[in-house]
């Protein structure tokens, strides 16, 4: 069957191992990239994603899935919709590098959110009251996307819950943080201020525990403390097989 190439980097691409199956044909989920991000996206025209500031990128719909490792460090805006987020309890631990969120296109998030290492981010920062009934604390969240008051919806949701689950959640590791991801050198969504991680006393990180080889996933968060995060459409590192049980990010062209 001929594959449609984009051209640019087609022929790198080509040249990759793939391992993971290509998209089948048809896959359409870049489509839902207009309607999850309303206010910065306005269309998909064919392979091009269109920015409510006419800006066109790129998506790579039609390219072939390459390895895992490499996706990881170099994802097109399609690969980023490749690993499906499935909502609701974790059924079991995630297979070989299902990571659904992982995938992030370094372009797209800092034309939304700004580059923290430029200084683009700070202005859509404000303030967010963490847990402010059981412990509170100040964290700064972005405004993009309403992603601050969604959190805090979140947040009212979480200090509904029962308190034996306010453990899980206080205090909270932080929010915004301009760093690099510990094993791709690339920038955290940390650093758009569009994640947070919660307590870090009751959560598990893949690589706390190995670094190379098969990692038996590890998580003790329950899922009643995931559930208002996923309501509000943020993901749950606890989901990944590079888990990070601690690790919330809004990111809701993941959910279908
Ligand atoms: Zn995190």
């Amino acid at each position: 069957m001929r594959r449609r190439l984009l051209v640019g980097g087609a022929a790198a691409l080509a040249g990759c191992a793939v391992a993971a199956p290509a998209r089948p044909a048809g896959d359409r989920r870049h489509e839902r990239l207009p309607a999850s991000y309303p206010d910065l996206l306005v269309a998909v025209d064919d392979d091009t994603l269109v920015w409510r500031d006419g800006t066109r990128m790129a998506i790579g719909a039609g390219l072939p899935a390459r390895d895992f490792e490499t996706m990881l460090r170099s994802a097109t805006i399609a690969d980023q919709l490749r690993q499906d987020y499935v909502s609701g309890p974790l059924q079991g631990p995630p297979p070989r590098d299902h990571s659904p969120g992982r995938l992030r296109n370094t372009a797209f998030f800092e034309r939304m959110y700004g580059d923290c290492r430029r200084g683009g981010t700070a202005r859509n920062l404000r303030s967010v009251t963490w847990m402010p009934r059981t412990h509170p604390q100040a964290l700064r969240v972005t405004t993009v996307n309403d992603v601050a008051t969604r959190l805090e919806r979140v947040i009212a949701a979480l200090e509904a819950l029962p308190d034996r689950l306010k453990a899980y959640l206080v205090p909270a590791a932080g929010s915004v943080a301009c760093r690099a991801v510990a094993d791709t050198g690339l920038p955290s969504v940390h650093g758009y201020g569009a994640a947070i991680d919660i307590g870090v006393g009751q959560s598990d990180y893949w690589s706390w525990s190995r670094r190379r080889g098969d990692i038996p996933h590890r998580n003790r968060i329950p899922f009643a403390v995931v559930e208002p995060f996923e309501a509000e459409r943020f993901i749950w590192g606890g989901k990944w097989y590079h888990y990070d049980t601690m690790h919330f990010e809004y990111r809701p062209e993941l959910f279908a």
